[in-house]
């Protein structure tokens, strides 16, 4: 039972690991997916920030390149009114575009509107942040961006856009310049860092390392843009990305490809999307940290874990109920092979396992009940009333008892209770109670069923310290019962010693005929005037270990043990061979009787061996007598009849043996054709002194008269009694006042002196 549920349990951790790993296989690729889609999102995001820039940059590029056209004129410089009002123009257009500055090439300025946004006024050759941008824009033929700066003037945050002023020619005349104020020129880059749920962006000048637009939460801070990031770092950075990308640097820069990559910082790491815009060499980075990604990917994992471990629950509860309905059917599988179908009480099986397991320390009282004459209920009432009424006693059986007894049906109407702590008084008044109960009226299907019971009581370990023998104890009580019935025996040592006697009786007789211990006595029958007519042929057996045995005591045993059929061979062979061969020897023919037992008689192959041994004699089967018993006749009376008429059909007779004892009705008389009947020795015994016994034999007489059958009667002791018998009108005589049963020496003695005709005391 355990076995099976540990499988079971085995099975469910297996599934709940196998489940466990595919929960890990699935979150991980759902991290992978949420990861991959944060990534591409950013680069994307990334990109539209890149393309607002280099748009919002080109806008810049076009209004410098409108003005710059407008202010020289065929190479000639318009008139200062101009250049101020077509400044003003172009301001009002953006009001992102706090100033306009027009700057001779030593850096000094020409004009400005609506200020001056540079510092102090200082030619810009002379200020550390716009020297290296306005020189540059001096050969640059496009736009260049300056380092974003705090205008004092403006009290701004400032990024300066500066375009060269070119006569035909293609020289440089002049410098113009805008200030573009951070705050509302790039709000939608602060914007999209909100809106893109971006952690940071930030724009860097590759080429002096300053910050164009500083991460946002610093963007408006003016300081920032005065600090350099270190070369370090941004080596590092950078290196990290080829690195990681494994793409030449240069190759990233030419390609404008944005890449992502992870940083760390503090105790957080970032996703970091890098793009360069080769047009103004800036480096463009977007920022997400790695939690975010974590947030999301536990926010879709969840249904994910949920759902797992939802199934786990599920699972779990399936295979419990599998588990306790494998523990239900075990314990149903052991209540069966425990218990009996049909009362529900203890089987014998169970009795058994537990008379293994009892020891001397727990005594108890061994109670074997049996219906008396169960099978005449079946054969009455049919099979199903049987059982009914087989329910009905368990219930009364079990009543009666104690909770702690245990009640065991054993067999079909045999019930045994184990009781404890009763004395042989309690005991005795327990079984009458018992008995009382049962004997009680049933009411089955509109039947009222009167029964009675045999018990038969065994105590362990006093009647033995071995529980088998108990068993057999309590059984041999209840056989004792049975012999009164609808009462109660308890075991004792005479009937342990009568079954041991009979075990031994039956162990010999098995043997008897291979060590030659049966022999054979023939008791002649004879003519009221001594003439003898015929043998009665009877068996003796002599035992080393038991001595002489009367056939009244071993034939029912031989019988009850199925030794009859050599037995009853051997009676039939030694019979003809001894008689064959002394009839032949004096030269005198008589029958001669032999005993056939019921279930002998009643077996199928009887006839033929019979008549085989019949054959290998060459016996006559005129002189041949078959005596049986009134019992032959009680069931199967046709087949009986059958065989009879057969074997009459060889010449054979028949003989009712012990005529008058049974309950033979005139009408087996009238329908068999016996041919003799023997008048038992019970009538005999009385026939001097009693007119009654007499006038019963005189009946007997009659009837065979009237079926022309032979009387036989048997037990003949006196002369008196053959003087009644005589009178009475018997035919043949057989009895010790003629002869014993002698063996075939003094019998050819006995014939061939007729004269010497006495008393042959042979087995006195
Ligand atoms: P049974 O067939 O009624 O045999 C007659 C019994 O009465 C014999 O006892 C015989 O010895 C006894 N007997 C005869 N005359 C007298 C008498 O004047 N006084 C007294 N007291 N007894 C007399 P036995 O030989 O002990 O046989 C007993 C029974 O055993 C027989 O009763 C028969 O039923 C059975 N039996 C004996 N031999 C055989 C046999 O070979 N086969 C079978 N199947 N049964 C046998
Ligand atoms: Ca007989
Ligand atoms: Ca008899």
């Amino acid at each position: 039972m355990t076995l099976i549920n540990k499988n079971i349990w085995m099975a469910f951790y297996l599934v709940s690991i196998l489940w466990g790993l595919s929960l890990s296989i699935s979150s991980y690729s759902t991290y992978q997916r949420v990861y991959d889609e944060f990534v591409t999102q950013q680069i994307s995001l990334t990109n539209i920030s890149k393309n607002s820039l280099n748009a919002t940059f080109d806008q810049y590029e076009v209004l410098l390149s409108i003005v710059a056209s407008q202010v020289l004129k065929n190479d000639k410089m318009i008139e200062e009114e101009s250049i101020i009002s077509i400044m003003q123009t172009a301001t009002n257009l953006h009001s992102s575009v706090r100033a306009f500055g027009l700057f001779n090439l030593d850096g000094s300025t020409r004009s400005t509107y609506p200020v001056n946004p540079e510092t102090d006024g200082r030619p810009l050759l002379t200020v550390s942040e716009s020297k290296a941008s306005f020189e540059k824009t001096i050969t640059a033929n496009k736009m260049v961006i300056g380092r974003t700066y705090f205008s004092e003037s403006l009290n701004d945050i400032i990024i300066p856009f500066r375009l060269a002023v070119r006569d035909s020619m293609g020289d440089t005349k002049m410098i113009l310049s805008i200030a573009v104020s951070v705050d509302k020129g790039f709000s939608f880059f602060v914007n999209n860092v909100i809106e893109s749920g971006f952690n940071n962006t930030y724009l860097y000048r590759e080429m002096d390392r300053y910050f164009q637009l500083a991460p946002i939460d610093r963007i408006h801070d003016a300081n920032v843009y005065q600090q350099k990031i270190p070369k370090s770092k941004v080596k590092i950075t950078i290196e990290e990305l080829s690195k990681t990308v494994k793409t030449p640097l240069a190759e990233l820069k030419e390609s404008e490809i944005t890449f992502t990559n992870e940083t760390f910082r503090g105790s957080n790491t970032y996703i970091n999307a890098s793009v360069y815009i080769k047009e103004y060499s800036m480096w463009l980075i977007t920022e997400i940290k790695l939690t975010e990604i974590m947030q999301a990917f536990l926010y879709k994992v969840k249904l994910l874990v949920l759902v797992h471990l939802l199934s786990i629950v599920l699972i779990f509860f399936l295979f419990r109920n599998i588990a306790s309905s494998e523990k239900k059917k075990v314990k149903e599988l052991k209540f069966q092979a425990n218990h009996d179908y049909l009362t529900q009480l203890f089987n014998r099986y169970y009795f058994d396992q537990y008379c293994e397991k009892v020891n001397s320390s727990s005594p108890f009282t061994l109670i074997y009940l049996d219906i008396d004459h169960f099978n005449t209920i079946n054969d009455s009432y049919g099979h199903a009333v049987g059982d009914q009424l087989l329910k009905a006693i368990a219930l009364r059986v079990k009543g009666i008892a104690h909770p702690q007894d245990l009640v065991i049906r054993s067999s079909s109407d045999e019930f045994i209770l184990v009781c404890f702590h009763k004395t042989e008084l309690q005991t005795n008044e327990f079984c009458k109670q018992l008995l009382a109960s049962v004997n009680t009226t049933y009411l089955i299907n509109d039947a009222e069923i009167l029964l009675t019971a045999s018990i038969g009581v065994s105590v362990y370990p006093k009647d033995s310290s071995n529980p088998e023998d108990i068993k057999r104890n309590a059984d041999l009580a209840m056989n004792s019962a049975k012999t009164i019935r609808n009462t109660t025996a308890f075991f004792n040592k005479t009937l342990l010693n009568d079954y041991l006697y009979k075990c031994s009786v039956e162990r010999e007789l098995k043997n008897a005929v291979k060590h030659n211990e049966l022999y054979m006595l023939y008791q002649p029958q004879q003519l009221s005037d001594g003439t003898v007519v015929g043998v009665e042929a009877l068996i003796r057996w002599e035992n080393k270990t038991l001595g002489f045995m009367s056939p009244d005591q071993f034939i029912p045993i031989a019988e009850s043990i199925g030794a009859m059929d050599t037995v009853g061979e051997f009676v039939i062979e030694q019979t003809l061979s001894d008689m064959v061969s002394l009839q032949q020897r004096i030269g005198t023919a008589f029958s001669v009787s032999i005993n056939v037992s019921v279930k002998q008689f009643k077996k199928p192959d009887f006839y033929d061996i019979l008549m085989v041994l019949v054959e290998r004699y060459q016996f006559p089967t005129n002189l041949l007598i078959l005596e049986i018993t009134e019992s032959v006749l009680i069931d199967d009376i046709d087949a009986m009849q059958r065989l009879m008429v057969k074997i009459k059909k060889q010449g054979i007779r028949i003989s009712l043996d012990d005529f008058g004892t049974g309950y033979s009705s005139l009408s087996i008389l009238h329908n068999l054709s016996i041919d003799e009947l023997k008048i038992d020795k019970s009538f005999v015994d009385h026939v001097v002194d009693d007119a009654e016994t007499r006038s019963m034999i005189s009946t007997m007489i009659s009837i065979a008269q009237c079926k022309k059958m032979k009387t036989v009667v048997e037990g003949v002791e006196t002369k008196e009694a053959l003087l009644t018998l005589t009178e009475l009108g018997c035919d043949i005589y057989q009895g010790y006042y003629f002869s014993k049963p002698i063996d075939k020496h003094q019998l050819e003695f006995f014939i061939t002196n007729p004269e010497g005709h006495q008393v042959v005391d042979q087995e006195s």
